[in-house]
C-alpha cells in the first residue's frame, strides 16, 4: 500500500495520481465524456509549519485532506501531490458547473475553523480546475493546466479559478472529433501557411514575415489555430506540425529570396520544443535542405513557456549558433523578472498585442509598452509590436523607438502568392511616399 498511498493522509500519493488520471482520461475518451481535475493548495502553508510547529502542519494536512474526502462521490479520486497540495479527479461530470459545485463545497466546509488543542485556526486553500478533454486530454498537461489556473487565482487573490480554453465553443464530441482529424490533416493537405508582414519602422520597409498556420478542415471548415495548436500540443502531434511549419516557411521563403533579397520568415516554437535536444540537429537540416545562406530564419517563442523551462537554454543557444533568430513572443503578459530575462538568449523582444491595441486609451499599456522598449534596447534586443490596427499607434509606436511593427494596419496573414502581391504593392506605395515627402 504504501507505494501508491501517502503515509500522512492516506490519499492516494502523486504517482498513483498521475496513473489514476491517465487511466480515466481513456475512459472518458471511450465514453465521449467530461473529467474534471481539481488542484487544491493550502494557502501559507509555510507560515502555519513555522508559527505552530510541524505536527500542526501535519493536522492541518489531515484535516484539509478530510474535507477533500468529504467532497468525493463514491467515484472520485483524492489525492495529496505535493507537501501541501491536492487533487481530486471528477470522472464523467456534465459539464463545469459540476466541478465549480465541488469548488464551492470545499471552500463551505474549510470554513470551519480546525481546533488542535487549543488553538483554532482558519485554513484557507485556493482551488484550480481544468476540464477534460476542454482543456486538455493528456494527463501531465491537464494537471499543468488546473495549476496554471491555480496560480492564476492566487495572483488575482481569488480561491479559485478555472483554466481557460478557447475551446468553450465545442461539444465533447466534436473535440475528441477534431483531435482524430488533426493527426491527418497534414496527409489530406488541409494545412496552409499564411504570412503576416513584418515592416521597420524607421523606413518602412519590409523585414520580412510570420508564418501561421491554418487548417482547412473538409468536415468542419476553417479551424482557429488557437484551438488546434493546443489540441496538437496536448496530444503529443506538435512536433509533426511544428516541422510541417518550418519546412514550409523555409521553402516558401527560398522562393521570395529571388526577387526580394533576404527576408526574414518567423516559425512559432511551441514550448515544450525547446527543450528536445535534436532541436538544433532538425533545423539545421531543414536550413540545409532549403538553402541556409539566403534565408534568415527566426524562431518565436513566448515569454511564458520560456518561464516554464528554466533549463532548456542551451538548446536555444545551439540553435543561435545556426545563425537562427530567437524571438519572445506574446512578451509582457509572462510577468519574467528582470534578472532572469537577462539570461535569455534571444535577439527580438514582441510586445503583446493586448498592450499594443490599447496603448492609445489606456495609460498602463502605453507604460509597459515603453518600459519594454527601453529595456530590450539596454540588452541589445530588436523590439517587435504586434497587432499594429491604426496609423496613430504606428506613429506613437516608432516616436517610442520600436523598431518593427506587424498587424492588420501593414497586412493581415495571407497566403503565399497575395504575400508577394502585398510586397510588390507595399513596395511601389512606400517608394511614392518617401518621394513625396522627399519632394
Ligand atoms: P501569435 O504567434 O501571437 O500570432 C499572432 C496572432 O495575432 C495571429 O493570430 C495573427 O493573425 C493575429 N494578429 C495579427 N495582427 C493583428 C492585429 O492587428 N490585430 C489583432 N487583433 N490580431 C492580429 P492567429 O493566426 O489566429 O494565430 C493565433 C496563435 O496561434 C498564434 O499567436 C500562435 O500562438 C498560434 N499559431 C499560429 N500558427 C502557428 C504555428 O504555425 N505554430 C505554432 N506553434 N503556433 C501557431
Ligand atoms: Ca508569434
Ligand atoms: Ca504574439
Amino acid at each position: 500500500m504504501t507505494l501508491i498511498n501517502d503515509e500522512l493522509t492516506g490519499l492516494h500519493n502523486r504517482r498513483s495520481f498521475l496513473a489514476l488520471l491517465r487511466r480515466h482520461i481513456g475512459y472518458a475518451n471511450d465514453k465521449q465524456t467530461n473529467l474534471a481535475l481539481l488542484v487544491v493548495d493550502i494557502d501559507s502553508f509555510a507560515l502555519i509549519n513555522g508559527a505552530y510547529g510541524y505536527d500542526f502542519g501535519d493536522a492541518v494536512l489531515r484535516f484539509v485532506a478530510e474535507q477533500i474526502g468529504a467532497v468525493s462521490r463514491t467515484r472520485d479520486y483524492a489525492a495529496r501531490i505535493g507537501d501541501n497540495r491536492f487533487a481530486l479527479i471528477l470522472p464523467r461530470v456534465m459539464n463545469k458547473g459540476h466541478a465549480e459545485l465541488a469548488m464551492q463545497k470545499l471552500a463551505r466546509l474549510l470554513d470551519a475553523p480546525l481546533q488542535v488543542s487549543d488553538t483554532p485556526v482558519r485554513v484557507s486553500v485556493t482551488v484550480g480546475a481544468a476540464m477534460c478533454p476542454q482543456h486538455s486530454s493528456h494527463a501531465e498537461y491537464l494537471l499543468r493546466q488546473a495549476e496554471g489556473a491555480l496560480a492564476t487565482a492566487r495572483l488575482n487573490g481569488q480561491r479559485a479559478g478555472f483554466a481557460v480554453s478557447n475551446s468553450v465553443d465545442f461539444s465533447v464530441s466534436d473535440l475528441w472529433d477534431l483531435e482524430m482529424q488533426l493527426d491527418s490533416a497534414i496527409q489530406r493537405g488541409e494545412m496552409v501557411m499564411h504570412y503576416q508582414p513584418k515592416v521597420r519602422l524607421s523606413d518602412l520597409r519590409p523585414i520580412g514575415a510570420e508564418a501561421l498556420m491554418r487548417w482547412n478542415s473538409s468536415s468542419r471548415g476553417t479551424v482557429s489555430p488557437d484551438i488546434f495548436i493546443p489540441i496538437a500540443e496536448r496530444t503529443g502531434q506538435i512536433k509533426k506540425l511544428t516541422m510541417w511549419a518550418l519546412n514550409t516557411a523555409l521553402r516558401q521563403s527560398s522562393e521570395w529570396q529571388h526577387e526580394w533579397g533576404k527576408l526574414s520568415v518567423a516559425v512559432n516554437l511551441p514550448g515544450e520544443l525547446a527543450t528536445q535536444r535534436d532541436l538544433p540537429d532538425l533545423v539545421e537540416s531543414a536550413l540545409r535542405l532549403w538553402g541556409k545562406d539566403n534565408i534568415q530564419l527566426v524562431l518565436e517563442i513566448t515569454e511564458r513557456s520560456l518561464m516554464d523551462r528554466v533549463h532548456g537554454f542551451d538548446i536555444l543557444t545551439a540553435i543561435r549558433t545556426l545563425g537562427v533568430e530567437i524571438s519572445i513572443d506574446d512578451f509582457g503578459t509572462g510577468y519574467s523578472c528582470l534578472a532572469y530575462f537577462r539570461d535569455i538568449p534571444a535577439d527580438e523582444l514582441k510586445i503583446d498585442k493586448s498592450f499594443v491595441t490599447r496603448m492609445l486609451t489606456d495609460r498602463a499599456s502605453a507604460d509597459i509598452t515603453s518600459l519594454v522598449i527601453d529595456l530590450a534596447h539596454r540588452f541589445g534586443l530588436t523590439v517587435a509590436a504586434e497587432g499594429v490596427e491604426d496609423g496613430a499607434t504606428l506613429d506613437a509606436l516608432r516616436t517610442s523607438g520600436c523598431d518593427v511593427a506587424q498587424g492588420y494596419l501593414l497586412g493581415k496573414p495571407m497566403p503565399p502568392a497575395a504575400f508577394q502581391a502585398w510586397l510588390q504593392a507595399f513596395r511601389s506605395e512606400t517608394a511614392l511616399t518617401t518621394t513625396a515627402m522627399a519632394g
